[in-house]
């Protein structure tokens, strides 16, 4: 039976924030499974420049909170990395470190915050879909990872927890590629469960103090949970998110894939809940949410009707003009190369379009909304 812990954490503020995280990480042992010598990988979320009190990057606080506890366990060799959306080099690494506070975590701390931009490909022939990924570097040199999701509605997946977080050890510009040769939820689903496999954290916490509801990972609205979660078995982690924010499992990509390879008990019941679990309404889910046919179609079909499903009945990107700066991120982020920046804005064609909503959630300025076609608007 998979134990999950779970904290009322009404607050960021530091001494609080170090008591729980303390909690959860001798709930699960953590500092007896980490010999002095072995090099500690803390992965936050950090989608994009954003700051902390924007509640779409993991909370500083946390970072800082299990590093104090490594560190007090006599762990000095830890570094903190990610490759968040977009170009992964050392000038928008420092950028997005600096805004989400990462930089003076880091500093006050005296940890390693990475700069390295390789990567290399870590193959693992047991993987149902995908046997080889690049990863960033310091994923590579670990010797063991503590993922420390955000907690966010998401377009795309319907959630972002503790497995969602692990794209991001893939490196900069090739996750839009990964969206290419995978743009059907089921198939991304399994793609992220083989990611994980692959990557394996030893320990995953999740930041839902204040978790992200609605347009999410990076448009929605502040959702003051006051909660942090905590396992060292991520799927049922998940599971156990779903159950928080009011998601049907079976409809969160990367959750059924896990259910489905017997890798997540997939039944609440059967999870040591360590804490109180808010009681909390459902989350506002993101718009594409509410239509997902593809799902509903029959796999030898579905080649088929792709074409015809995408253009009519699915969601979409659509560009609010007055607000595009024009900066280009979502045609950089696009893996279908289907939008151009004409004339200072950004322009999408929507044949290619395989409703990623990777420009949606990498637009620095909530530019991109994302739109059901009229047929459902009743
Ligand atoms: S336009 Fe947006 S949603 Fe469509 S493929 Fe490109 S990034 Fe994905
Ligand atoms: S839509 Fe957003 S990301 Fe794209 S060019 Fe405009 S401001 Fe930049």
């Amino acid at each position: 039976m998979s134990m999950i812990t779970v904290t009322h954490t009404p607050t960021y503020e530091l001494k609080q924030v170090q008591r729980d995280v303390a909690f959860h990480l001798e709930q699960f042992h953590i500092a007896g499974r980490i010999t002095p010598e072995m090099r500690v990988l803390i992965k936050p979320n950090l989608l994009m420049k954003r700051r902390p009190e924007e509640f779409t990057t993991t909370h500083p606080s946390l970072v800082e909170a299990v590093i104090c506890y490594l560190k007090e366990a006599g762990i000095h060799n830890i570094t903190v990395a990610d490759s968040p959306g977009g170009l992964y080099t050392a000038q928008a690494l420092k950028g997005i470190y600096d805004v989400s506070g990462m930089t003076e975590v880091c500093q006050r701390q005296q940890v390693n915050l990475n700069f390295t931009t390789d990567s290399r490909e870590v193959r693992r022939e047991e993987n149902k879909l995908v046997k080889s990924f690049p990863l960033i570097q310091p994923v590579c040199e670990a010797d063991f990872i503590i993922d420390i999701a955000k907690l966010k509605t998401h377009a795309m997946t319907g959630l972002s927890g503790a497995v969602k977080n692990l794209f991001g050890c893939i490196p900069g510009l090739t996750k839009p590629e990964f969206h290419w040769r995978f743009p059907e939820k089921e198939l991304f689903g399994d793609m992220l469960i083989d990611l994980c496999e692959t990557v394996r954290p030893g320990f995953a916490l999740v930041d839902g103090v204040h978790a992200m509801e609605g347009d999410g990972p990076s448009g929605g609205d502040k959702r003051e949970l006051h909660m942090i979660a905590a396992s060292d078995q991520l799927y049922d982690l998940d599971l156990f998110l779903c159950h928080v924010i009011g998601a049907d499992p079976q409809k969160i990509c990367m959750v059924k894939s896990a259910i489905d390879r017997r890798l997540c008990c997939g039944d609440l019941q059967k999870l040591d809940i360590i804490g109180d679990v808010p009681q909390a309404k459902p989350f506002a889910i993101p718009q594409d949410k509410g239509v997902d046919f593809m799902g509903q179609v029959p796999a030898p079909l579905r080649g088929v009707t792709k074409k015809f499903v995408n253009r009519f009945f699915t969601s979409r990107p659509v560009i609010r003009k007055r607000d595009c700066i024009g900066c280009g991120k979502c045609a950089q982020s696009c893996p279908a190369k289907t939008i151009r920046i004409q004339d200072k804005k950004a322009v999408i064609s929507y044949q290619r379009c395989i409703h990623c909503f990777c420009c949606h959630e990498m637009c620095p300025v909530k530019a991109i909304d994302i739109k059901r076609t009229k047929l459902f608007d009743h």
